[in-house]
């Protein structure tokens, strides 16, 4: 389901990209927010009070315009609700209620307790709820999800939509939707990360890669190889799916594995797994 999923991302993304990067990596993490293998929208893993609380951001390179959200219930698709903010707040970050009621007043869609559950995400929170710690999917590769595009007009985008980690308390907010950590964009490259959050937030990762480029001239792959070890230094383990404005890709990552697909405007695609 996963494969399919994937497909239909970057299907979904590719006729998008012919409006633009923006409209490419809002469609394609909605069409992976719909598939409930993965942890983000109808997959999302459940808190340690048996909710599920989602984090989403998108980020317009050309202009850096960027839209997140954290810690909302119920939304059917997160990355929507972050694009409402790119497009309608002069805000960068909503949480929670606030940021539900602004869902509302911009008329996103909400969908039933029931749309979100399932027994294998419930099950996994049963295994850890009573110890203090928290859990990842990425041993199977399905965590957070994530979308990096080029469209013609040389405007790059990214995308991050997760549902955070299994067991999360005391109103945690990972990497995802903190701009220039799970997620950035500019004009040189897009970026969206998946991983231990905490690490991800504490070197800046997305940032990092984009630093690297500009200010070291480092070349995509390098750069993000380059941050990942950070993050491994620091003790921490995840990947990451980038774009630069030449249209050269790197997805790589240091966990078991890493659903990942690309795909070309003329139509020729790919995806892996480990
Ligand atoms: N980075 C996400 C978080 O820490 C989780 C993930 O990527 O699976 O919330």
């Amino acid at each position: 389901m996963a494969r399919e999923g994937l497909n239909a991302a970057l299907m979904a993304g590719r006729q998008a990209l012919q409006t633009s990067a923006l409209d490419a990596v809002e469609l394609a993490v909605r069409a992976l927010e719909d598939c409930p293998v993965f942890n983000a929208g109808r997959g999302a893993v459940y808190s340690h009070e048996g909710e599920q609380h989602m984090d989403a951001a998108i980020m317009s390179g050309k202009d850096q315009n960027a839209g997140a959200i954290a810690g909302v219930q119920r939304v059917q698709n997160p990355i929507s609700l972050a694009r409402q903010v790119l497009n309608h707040s002069p805000h960068v970050l909503l949480i929670g209620k606030g940021a539900e009621q602004f869902a509302r007043e911009h008329h996103c869609v909400f969908a039933e307790d029931h749309y979100f559950h399932s027994d294998y995400r419930w099950q996994q929170l049963l295994a850890i709820r009573d110890q203090q710690m928290t859990a990842l999917d990425h041993g199977i590769g399905l965590g957070t999800v994530g979308a990096v595009a080029l469209d013609a007009e040389g405007n790059l985008a990214a995308a991050t939509s997760t549902g955070g980690m299994t067991n999360k308390r005391y109103g945690r907010v990972g990497d995802s939707p903190l701009i220039g950590c799970g997620t950035y964009a500019n004009t040189l490259c897009a970026i969206s990360a998946t991983g231990h959050g905490e690490f991800f937030i504490r070197s800046a990762f997305a940032y990092d890669i984009a630093a690297r480029i500009r200010y070291a001239h480092q070349p995509l792959q390098q750069a993000c190889a380059a941050a990942l070890a950070t993050v491994a230094e620091l003790g921490g383990a995840g990947g990451v799916i980038a774009i630069d404005a030449k249209g050269n890709v790197a997805m790589p990552f240091n966990t078991g594995r890493m659903y990942r697909g690309a795909i070309t405007c003329d139509g020729s695609s790919v995806v892996e797994i480990y």
